[in-house]
């Protein structure tokens, strides 16, 4: 070694390290599947570099991985052929943690060791897990690029706050990672275990995995054991199928090796939901394997979250994360596309031009889209909408063409029972509509209990017309840039004219027309007395037991938790103005129109008012003058 640093890791990685060590201390041997995974990446790295500098490999041009265990070193060694890593690259890459949003993702840190370790497992801690068995690890290195042995690298570390880097003569280029294995874990030098976890782990790794183990040799004819030679002969022994999963024929894959797979590409810890292998032939060929994951990440509605298919051309990696295949509504879907229809040297800039793309892309959202439609008739569809409803809810407004089937995937909590929870399908609703009912009626709120005491719902209560119940950020949104969904309108319950249609029979007509004309004169005194507060004032039918509400002409207007986001965004937006509906027949509001003195009607027209906008808003632009009209009128 010519020189060696002494380095501090990232603070974050010292914390993750003992997360590490202990979440994942029942579910040890996942190391080995880490460290596996990133010497196959290593190694497909370099065969893509390869394909426009073929010099890089053609010194050791069959990739290989090995895995070598040493019970008299106590040390396990793990080593690839692949790309290698620069002194910089080592330093850089084992010393911090790549990935971004790490401190957000130490903030979701919950000290419940089980939800902490699927977290875990989503981050992908990849090399760190090495310290659940081993109290120190070397690593040695030499790029693939390098122009000279001097150029070798070790890096060392016992896992506990630092680590020391330098160069070193290394003259074959790839990474070997020992691990010294800790005393208590010695089971992981025993080659049987470690055969028992790479096939479980790690026989879907397109590159032969071969195992450092004794030769077995039969007796010959004639001898027996004593003539045996005392020393063991030790081979390398591939253990592995080497053949990429994708490419074998989908009825030959068990469900376990393509979850484990999953966790191969992913880094997840957890089995995904559902997955779908579609091998397609004809004009455009391609294999695609996608999955659903269990869990959402944590950023996933951060802006840089960085998401995507793998892609692969004529089953050479490409390039990770081409989020090009899929609209950014489904950037939750995680798997790979391997296709011939691509050239080799593609870039991400010609991707996105290509027609292939295109085409590949509508091909695999049709795809995704009847995978959830699949998974939308069993328990599992829950947990997916828990995760990722509101990602998929993007998608009725982003993809226009499939806006039918992506309205059908939609869940919503509705009117039809007591649960907070969204599991009403469209389809149920509009099963559910009597002959009479021609819209779907929904109501946008800021909670759950905000939209159950809604004054809006009495009337079509009464009705039995179930009410779809939105408090999402993103419903307000979606049910402004939708109008339909199977030929049926949809219709906010605030909406001024609900269009009832059939809903009302002929005498309900008349009683409403009747009322219009009895109370003329109390609509009048109240716009009178608001002047241009309101936007207009009317008799109400939809009102039961309020004395009144605001609603607007088209319906479609801003929440006022919407009104809020947009606000504090720095947008000024201009005082809504309302129609004013009356419940003429509430106390409070006869109560009103007893009053003769002009002051006093003002004060309870202000109050029935203002009540209304607080019911419906949850806030008052000036809550001291509305407090003063009601101690006004408490005192009489
Ligand atoms: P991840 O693989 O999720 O990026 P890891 O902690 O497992 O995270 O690895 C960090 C980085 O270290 C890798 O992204 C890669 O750049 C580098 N690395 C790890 N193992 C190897 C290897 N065997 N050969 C080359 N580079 C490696």
């Amino acid at each position: 070694m010519s020189v060696s640093e002494q380095h501090g890791f990232q603070t974050e990685v010292t914390k993750l390290l003992n997360l590490l060590a202990n979440s994942l201390y029942s579910n040890k041997e996942v190391f080995l599947r880490e460290l596996i995974s990133n010497a196959s990446d290593a190694i497909d790295k370099l065969h893509f570099l390869a394909l426009t500098q073929p010099d890089l490999v053609k010194d050791d041009p069959n990739f290989k991985i090995r895995i070598r265990p040493d019970k008299e070193n106590h040390t396990l060694t793990i080593s690839d052929n692949g790309l290698g890593m620069t002194l910089d690259e080592a330093n850089q890459h084992l010393g911090t943690i790549a990935k971004s949003g790490t401190e957000d993702f130490l903030k979701h840190m919950t000290g419940d060791a089980q939800k902490d370790s699927q977290l875990i497992g989503q981050f992908g801690v990849g090399f760190y897990s090495s310290f659940i068995v081993a109290d120190k690890v070397t690593v040695l290195s030499l790029s693939a690029k390098a122009k000279s042995a001097e150029e070798g690298v070790i890096w060392e570390s016992n896992g506990e706050g630092t680590f020391t880097s330098g160069n070193v003569n290394r003259d074959h280029r790839g990474t070997d990672i020992i691990l010294h294995i800790k005393d208590s874990e010695s089971e992981f030098l025993d080659a049987w275990r470690l055969r028992e976890a790479i096939t479980k782990y790690s026989d879907h790794i397109s590159v032969p995995v071969e195992l450092y183990e004794e030769k077995y040799e039969a007796p010959k004819e004639g001898e027996d054991d004593k003539d045996k030679p005392a020393e063991p002969k030790f081979e390398y022994v591939q253990v592995n199928d080497a053949k990429a999963l994708w490419t074998r024929a989908a009825k030959e894959i068990k469900p376990e090796e393509y979850n484990e797979f999953y966790k191969h590409l992913t880094s997840d810890y957890q089995d995904p939901l559902t997955y779908a292998h579609n091998k397609v032939e004809g004009e455009l060929e391609y294999t695609s394997l996608l999955y659903i994951p269990r869990q959402a990440p944590w950023d996933l509605f951060n802006r840089d979250n960085k998401h995507g298919l793998k892609l692969f051309v004529h089953r050479v990696f490409i390039m990770d994360e081409a989020e090009q295949f899929l609209p950014n509504y489904l950037r939750f879907v995680k798997g790979l596309v391997d296709t011939n229809a691509l050239p080799l040297n593609v870039s991400r800039e010609l991707l996105q031009e290509s027609s292939v793309t295109r085409k590949l892309k509508k091909a695999l959202t049709k795809r995704v889209l009847s995978m959830l439609d699949k998974l939308a008739k069993t328990d599992d569809y829950k947990t997916f909408w828990a995760q990722f409803g509101n990602v998929l809810k993007e998608g009725p407004v982003e993809d226009y063409a499939n806006r039918e089937a992506i309205l059908k995937l939609l869940r919503f909590a509705s009117t039809h029972d007591d649960s907070a929870e969204a599991h009403v399908s469209l389809e149920d609703y509009v099963s559910r509509m009597s002959e009479k009912q021609k819209n779907i009626y929904y109501l946008t709120a800021d909670s759950y209990e905000s939209a159950l005491k809604s004054p809006y719902l009495e009337q079509l209560k009464q009705k039995g017309v179930e009410v779809l119940l939105m408090w999402d950020r993103v419903d307000e949104w979606l049910m402004g840039n939708v109008s339909e969904y199977a030929g049926k309108k949809f219709i906010s319950v605030t909406a001024s004219d609900l269009e009832l249609g059939d809903l009302q029979d002929e005498n309900e007509h008349k009683q409403e027309e009747a009322a219009k004309e009895q109370y003329k004169d109390l609509v009048e005194r109240f716009k009178q007395s608001l002047g241009d507060k309101v936007q207009d004032v009317r008799v109400s039918s939809r009102l039961i037991d309020s004395p009144s509400c605001v609603v607007a002409e088209n319906g479609n207007r801003m929440t006022a938790q919407m009104r809020r986001l947009i606000e504090a965004s720095g947008q000024k937006l201009p005082d809504e103005r309302f129609i004013l509906e009356l419940n003429p027949t509430h106390p409070l509001v006869v109560k009103a129109c007893a009053e003769t003195a002009d002051e006093k009607f003002n004060a309870w027209a202000s109050l029935i008012y203002q009540q209304a906008l607080l019911a419906d808003q949850g806030t008052l632009k000036d809550p001291g003058a509305f407090v003063k009209v009601l101690d006004s009128l408490l005192l009489g």
